[in-house]
């Protein structure tokens, strides 16, 4: 049987209003069993709120009727998000959607909780006060590739946005996957000529990857002629672990049963919002899915998208693809499931799951 995680189609059979995803989105609502939870609730909607001229977050539409809908429960809503400069620019402004937008670490970024952790070299997690005070969250998240993880959902948007810059370049201090051995090296740069997605660079005589371009595509240490480029023990795994880590703090902060997920498969692109761009979706629209799982609805969000439906074009103009697993490891050569994986480790949901439809 597993979780349940509802899931309302962009498909419509009619010319009608009410027959495409917004009202279904509203009447999906209804079956997430909000109402009962939110009544008199500090409810906080923690979303990705984007950057720059990226037009691909999660349209103000859905956002102003999932708050009206929490309002009508009876809930004290407010939306946060790590930076929310520049929401106005997508649409996302106090006025249209009728609650407060603040930092999730206040306007001075000093307003937030310490915790301890012991992962490698990341050890604080700094839970952002607008997150931590609240007694419900809503996750709200936009579905989309990711460079270091493969896949951005609920875990990256609750790991990389509920905290601090600290504690966000403690995770990306996680990131790796290749070793160079400095004694071998005669800098010969044909690693840097082989290069297919601009990777790799010598930053001051020392061979340097950028771990986000990076796919691990491996061809770095084939072509070297001494064995300098190794790659090491599938270290990428450990970004996904810190965000399971951090994940699972930040929902120690609530109740059991007070925080809602909700993931749109709309609009997925190939990288996460924070870049401030928007490229063509890499699969056609799926519609939207809600849980009370997270690692439920991240494994059913994952399971829908498909290789055989890449839209090439959503993929930059001659960029290799790796030839196994799935769309999200062939595209950035890191395998999506980790994060799930060590989210279920740490009981907080589970990959069995159960798909029911609302219309
Ligand atoms: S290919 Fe090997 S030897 Fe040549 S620069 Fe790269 S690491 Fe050094
Ligand atoms: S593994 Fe591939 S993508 Fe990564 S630095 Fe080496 S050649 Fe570039």
């Amino acid at each position: 049987m597993g979780s349940k995680v509802l899931f309302t189609s962009v498909e419509y059979d009619k010319y009608d209003a009410s027959a495409t995803l917004p009202a279904k989105f509203n009447r999906m609502l209804d079956h997430l069993g909000m109402e009962k939870v939110v009544k008199d609730k500090l409810t906080v909607i923690k979303m990705h709120l984007g950057r720059g001229i990226g037009y691909t977050t999660i349209h103000p539409l859905f956002v102003k009727i999932l708050v009206d809908k929490l309002k009508e429960f009876g809930a004290r809503v407010y939306i946060t998000d790590q930076v929310t400069e520049g929401a106005r620019v997508r649409g996302y402004t106090e006025e249209y959607l009728g609650v407060p937008i603040a930092p999730v670490c206040g306007i001075t970024g000093k307003y937030f909780y310490e915790k301890y952790v012991d992962f490698r070299t990341f050890k604080n997690v700094d839970i952002g006060g607008y997150i931590h005070d609240a007694d419900v969250m809503i996750d709200l998240s936009h579905v989309k590739g990711h460079g270091v993880c493969g896949y951005g959902g609920a875990c990256k948007n609750i790991a990389m946005g509920c905290v601090t810059d600290r504690t966000r370049q403690q995770i990306h201090g996680l990131e790796g996957g290749l070793e160079w051995d400095e004694d071998l090296c005669t800098h010969c740069e044909l690693c840097i000529n082989s290069c297919n997605h601009d990777a790799n660079t010598f930053i001051e005589n020392k061979y340097t990857v950028n771990f986000h371009h990076c796919t691990l595509c491996t061809h770095c240490v084939k072509v070297c002629p001494v064995g300098a480029i190794r790659m090491t023990n599938n270290q990428y795994q450990d970004f996904q672990t810190g965000m399971a880590i951090c994940t699972e703090q930040v929902l120690k902060t609530f109740e059991p049963g007070h925080v809602f997920y909700i993931n749109f498969l709309t609009n997925i692109t190939a990288l996460c919002d924070c870049w401030g761009l928007s490229t063509p979706a890499l699969v056609p629209d799926i519609g939207i899915m809600a849980s009370q799982d997270i690692v439920a609805i991240e494994r059913a969000c994952i399971d829908a998208i498909k290789f055989e439906n890449l839209n090439l074009a959503g993929v930059p103009k001659g960029m290799e693809l790796g030839t196994e697993g799935h769309l999200f490891q062939r595209l950035h050569g890191k395998s999506p499931y980790i994060q799930l994986d060590e989210l279920e480790k740490r009981g907080l949901g589970t990959q069995e799951y159960t798909i029911e439809e609302t219309f």
